[in-house]
């Protein structure tokens, strides 16, 4: 028998003391709390500042003090994710009315590898760092994370079996499977995926100096760099909502269909998975450009004889000045490259 883990079910779900990851008891959804009335909502938040009332119904709910419930969310655990960092619920375009629309709630994103590995050992763990708006590439497996439906309720399902019970998770494209990808692509996610761990540990190097006063630090400067150019490759370069990043695309991690709109964003935590894939994979192009040569050459512009050159006569006069601006933020190496291609 299958059933949808109604809002009465979320007592199955358990916060214990991991220190990154949420596990997912696969007890028979039945023996839920159902006196807590537990609205969905509350888990896409949970993540973030949880209210008080949260913080103690969840207390109640796992039997934790607050205090360890506390640590256990990103504001708790990372507080340098929030809030350009975090992956929150994808922006819209409401095409009707001409306005941006930003649901509230975190965006779960998944290793469907990392799940069903779980299944095996008997119970399943939403990991915290899949929150991190610089990780699409499981550092495990190596294989992109996928992308759940944007609300809870509709992403995880849990179906009874003679085995017990098992929760699987759906995305847009159906339920999670792990795919498969040939020894090129293979190669290209793994060198991305390191690009991507780097930047996740520079961005929790970054957590535990906030608010010091010695100066920026070398993560700092790598996390300055990033969100200044990722600023950039988000801008709208054309009357149809072509973006900076649609000129400087790569071939293995192109920008999804959709984001040719008007969203002003110019973060990654309000991108869906594969946009933020491909924005990373740009900006680690012009960052490490002997590294990532390989990755450059399927990109007409990144390969060209001054790719930083492109990008600011791209940008505009107006938005270019800007972006150099802030080079006093950039590492020096970096810096100095974007102020001769001025
Ligand atoms: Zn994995």
């Amino acid at each position: 028998m299958a059933g949808c883990v109604s809002p009465a079910d979320w007592g199955s779900v358990e916060f214990l003391d991991y220190s990154d990851c949420h596990r997912i008891s696969p007890r028979p959804a039945h023996t839920g709390n159902r006196t807590l009335g537990w609205p969905p909502d509350a888990l896409m938040e949970i993540d973030l500042g949880p209210p008080e009332p949260i913080l103690q119904a969840f207390s109640q709910v796992t039997r934790l003090s607050q205090s360890v419930i506390e640590r256990h969310t990103v504001v708790g655990a990372n507080p340098g994710w929030l809030p350009e960092w975090v992956t929150l619920r994808t922006a819209a375009w409401n095409t009707t009315d001409h306005r941006l629309v930003l649901p509230a709630g975190v965006l779960f994103n998944v290793c469907p590898a990392c799940l069903y590995e779980d299944s095996d050992k008997g119970c399943q763990f939403i990991r915290m760092k899949w929150l991190c708006a610089a990780m699409t590439i499981c550092d495990e497996h190596l294989i992109p994370l996928s992308e759940c439906f944007d609300s809870v309720d509709r992403a995880l399902q849990c179906r009874h079996s003679p085995a017990g019970p098992r929760f699987s998770f759906r995305t847009r494209k159906g339920v999670l499977k792990i795919p498969f990808y040939d020894q090129r692509s293979s190669k290209m996610l793994a060198l991305m995926g390191k690009f991507e761990q780097t930047v996740r540990l520079a961005l929790t190097a970054r957590s535990s100096t906030l608010g010091s006063t010695l100066g920026a630090s070398v993560d700092e400067k790598l996390i300055s760099v990033i969100e200044d150019l990722t600023w950039a490759l988000l801008q709208m370069v054309g009357f149809d909502g072509t973006r900076l990043v649609h000129h400087f695309q790569t071939l293995p991690f192109p920008v999804p269909r959709g984001w040719r709109d008007l969203s002003p964003i110019e973060t990654l935590s309000r991108a869906d998975v594969s946009l933020r894939r491909s924005v990373l994979a740009v900006v680690a192009c012009l960052l490490r450009p002997r590294q990532f040569a390989e990755l450059a050459r399927t990109a007409p512009r990144l390969c060209s004889p001054s790719p930083n050159s492109e990008l600011l006569r791209c940008l505009g006069t107006t938005r270019a000045n800007w972006l150099l601006s802030r080079a006093h933020r950039w590492p020096i190496a970096f810096r100095e490259h974007m102020e001769r291609a001025a």
